[in-house]
């Protein structure tokens, strides 16, 4: 009987798992379509400085809805795009199309154009050869200096082949591409060998600026990461504030910039334009 009891929940349980490989590459045929007809946006969030208020950078998030299926979330589709080769190619329009908004905004007189951050997969980051020449090149062609440009590279995805990784990011740096580490405190590295890379930014990964105001642990965590990226002179960066509430208890903690609903939602790229730059007109 227990046998059967079992079998029985492992058919479920298989049956489950072929369900899902099969959206799965369902999802990453359709993903590679929607690249290659170009359906794929960017959506662009506003970094704002704590204290002032002032913009200092955007991130820009991938934003895809598929013609049957509606918005799919980035959550689901960059971990399929990863698995099934894709990523390569998703992170390139990405830093393409972030490219040229950047030219566009330049050439379209806004008076306060932001650098924007891309994220870059930790596949990309630790496997792939001459990632940053690429990066480089890319940039160039749109006439945009890699000072505009932030990437943002996980924890873990340092991690993964630190060697690789490390050697990546320095070169990124040393071409003058600034670098993020992005949901940081969900892996395991420390800070004085991330010091170690000449990062812009640390940004503080959003579960923990979601539970601190209501759990001790996440309350510590923050507030030493706070401590120590001002001691290494790194800027921090909350991300996920939602509440005013926590926008106090960071300004109280010195943290440098927020992201997050409480100020702005990713937007599109006019929408960011009307609410956020600044247009210089004629009237000056
Ligand atoms: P991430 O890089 O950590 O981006 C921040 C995520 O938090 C975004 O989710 C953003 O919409 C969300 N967020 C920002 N503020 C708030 C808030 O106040 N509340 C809540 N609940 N969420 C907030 P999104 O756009 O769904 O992206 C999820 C992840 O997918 C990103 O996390 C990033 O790791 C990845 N991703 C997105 N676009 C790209 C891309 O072009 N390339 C790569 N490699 N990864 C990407
Ligand atoms: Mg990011
Ligand atoms: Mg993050
Ligand atoms: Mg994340």
């Amino acid at each position: 009987y227990r046998a059967k009891a079992q079998s029985g929940s492992y058919l479920i349980y298989e049956a489950g798992m072929r369900q899902q490989q099969s959206r799965s590459i369902a999802l990453a045929q359709r993903l590679k379509q929607a690249l290659a007809d170009g359906q794929l946006e960017l959506h662009y969030q506003p970094k704002v400085d704590t204290i002032t208020g002032k913009l200092h950078g955007v991130e820009a998030l991938a934003r895809w809805r598929d013609p049957q299926w509606g918005w799919v979330s980035p959550a689901e589709f960059i971990p399929v795009a990863e698995e099934r080769g894709l990523i390569g190619a998703l992170d390139a329009w990405a830093l393409e199309t972030a490219a040229r908004q950047w030219r566009q905004w330049q050439d379209d007189g806004w008076a306060q154009v932001p650098p924007i951050a891309v994220n870059v997969s930790a596949v990309e980051i630790s496997m792939v050869e001459g990632f940053a020449e690429h990066a480089l090149a890319l940039v160039q062609r749109h006439r945009v200096p890699p000072q505009a440009i932030e990437l943002e590279i996980t924890e873990t995805a340092l991690m993964r082949n630190a060697e690789k990784a490390i050697q990546t990011t320095r070169q990124l740096v040393a071409m003058g591409f600034s670098l993020a580490i992005d949901d940081f405190g969900t892996g395991y590295s420390s800070l004085a060998r991330l010091h170690r890379l000449s990062l812009a930014r640390l940004k503080i990964d959003m579960t923990f600026i979601r539970t601190m105001l209501d759990d001790a642990g996440s309350m510590a965590i923050v507030t030493a990461v706070i401590g120590m990226a001002r001691a290494l002179q790194l800027r921090t960066v909350a991300e996920g504030v939602e509440t005013a509430a926590q926008l106090d208890t960071l300004r109280r903690l010195q943290c440098d910039e927020i992201q997050g609903y409480f100020f702005s939602k990713p937007l599109p790229a006019r929408e960011l334009e009307e609410r956020w730059l600044c247009a210089v007109d004629a009237m000056g």
